[in-house]
């Protein structure tokens, strides 16, 4: 069933670091042989070996309205003839910027960059370069790419791996960075209580993505946006994750709170490599050249990334249908493997929001990275692999979120919830 993928990787192994080019790719924790894709549409991806998967990781996140979205495809051919880079100023990134800063609340200036990692850096650096200070506040389990900085209990594949300290991360970076449990304010307001006039920021996923899904509890983000208050602290909402997937206008808009800076990444870009980080004009005109705070890229507001996630944003914006659909399907296939998992007697918990969901294998809520690594990995791993052979192509790791894609279809769902009975079947 993979013997072309099993060949690929044991060739991709001598060319490239572990086999594959970002480390969850390579299915450590559940083991196995990473499927090799060949080409995707809609809801499903084919590999190499001619099987079709209906797929749940979406790219982690860009394809919300699914794989080879036509409309991006067509924007990308035409502005291909262009120029596939210019390295100066172009209409479509003001085109770009100006539907940004009208989708998004409470920002009126964004910079674009090359990935979320990027985004996260700037955002950071952006933060200390305002507020003169050094230290910021992050979460366990909460992953915002792998600059330094953030590669401190990181989420996502450090969590995956078990990666206690990153080799490479300077002990002088790392204690800048305190990290405290997801939705437990007491610890965030003991932090800075120790550390008085320090703290830069605190940065959250207004949604944790990157140990399953997990959701805020009521009154964990309002109770840090006071925090950040209180203390002249900047509040960074790290919506590479949540940024156009949970609302139109991300989870500022959804849980109504105000962040000073935000990031994005994924569906901004419509597949392409972009990330982008925004916030009110005061604090982003201290970026270069119009500030000292020193941020740039070759590549930079790239046309042909610009037009593709233009395309898509668009699209969104126009129809904001797309949100209550994107949540309905997610809602039936949640309560489609509920039942499933049920049936078949197995402890279990679904947490979802809008097209966000995960499944850990827990009798317990998961609420933070502690009660995430307490469920049942192995059982997970066996899950894993007894839907990869039915054609169900969940993330590889219980720590990382599903995404539902608006290409998704009843029969699709029926495919899922069908392949997770008989999964369970398979497994127990
Ligand atoms: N922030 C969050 C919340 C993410 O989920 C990710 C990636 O998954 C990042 C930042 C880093 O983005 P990228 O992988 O584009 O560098």
């Amino acid at each position: 069933m993979f013997t072309k993928s099993q060949a690929l990787f044991e060739k991709a192994g001598k060319s490239i670091p572990g086999g594959v080019n970002s480390p969850v790719r390579a299915f450590r924790s559940v083991g196995g042989t990473p499927v090799f894709m060949q080409h995707a549409k809609g809801a499903y991806m084919y590999d190499v070996d001619g099987n079709r998967y209906v797929d749940y990781i979406n790219s982690w996140g860009p394809m919300i309205l699914g794989h080879a979205y036509e409309p991006v495809v067509k924007a990308i051919q035409e502005h291909a003839t262009f120029s596939t880079s210019f390295g100066a100023p172009t209409e479509l990134e003001v085109t770009v910027a100006e539907l940004i800063v009208s989708m998004v609340p409470n920002i009126d200036m964004v910079r674009m960059v090359n990935s979320g990692t990027e985004a996260c850096m700037s955002a950071l650096r952006l933060a200390r370069g305002f507020t003169g200070r050094n230290k910021v506040i992050k979460f366990e389990g909460n992953y915002h790419g792998h600059a330094d900085s953030f590669l401190v209990s990181a989420g996502s594949g450090v969590a995956t791996l078990g990666i206690q300290s990153v080799p490479g991360v300077t002990a002088a970076v790392a204690e800048d960075t305190l990290s405290v449990p997801y939705n437990n304010l007491p610890a965030v307001e003991q932090l800075v209580a120790e550390n008085p006039d320090q703290i830069a920021a605190i940065i959250v996923e207004p949604v944790a993505g990157n140990m399953g899904c997990i959701l805020p509890q009521p009154g964990f983000l309002e109770g840090l946006r006071a925090i950040c208050d209180k203390n002249g602290i900047l509040f960074i909402m790290d919506e590479v994750m949540t940024g156009f997937r949970l609302a139109r206008g991300g989870a500022q808009e959804l849980f109504n709170i105000k962040a000073d800076i935000v990031t994005f990444g994924k569906i901004i870009g419509g597949g392409m490599p972009v990330g982008a980080f925004a916030g009110r004009r005061e604090i982003m005109e201290h970026i270069a050249p119009a500030g000292k705070v020193y941020q740039a890229g070759t590549l930079s507001g790239n046309p042909i990334a610009m037009i593709a996630g233009y395309t898509l944003l668009k699209t969104l914006n126009d129809h904001p249908n797309i949100y209550t659909q994107l949540e309905e399907k997610t809602n039936a296939l949640v309560s489609g493997l509920r039942e499933a998992l049920g049936a078949a007697g197995v402890v279990h918990q679904v947490n979802h929001i809008g097209s966000m969901m995960s499944v850990h294998f827990a009798e317990y809520p998961i609420v933070d990275f502690t009660s995430a690594s307490g469920a049942n990995n192995e059982l997970f791993r066996r899950f894993f692999h007894a839907m990869l052979e039915r054609g169900v192509y969940l993330p590889p790791s219980a720590f990382e979120s599903w995404f539902i894609s608006h290409a998704l279809g009843q029969e699709d769902i029926d495919f899922t919830i069908d392949a997770a009975k008989a999964a369970m079947q398979a497994i127990k």
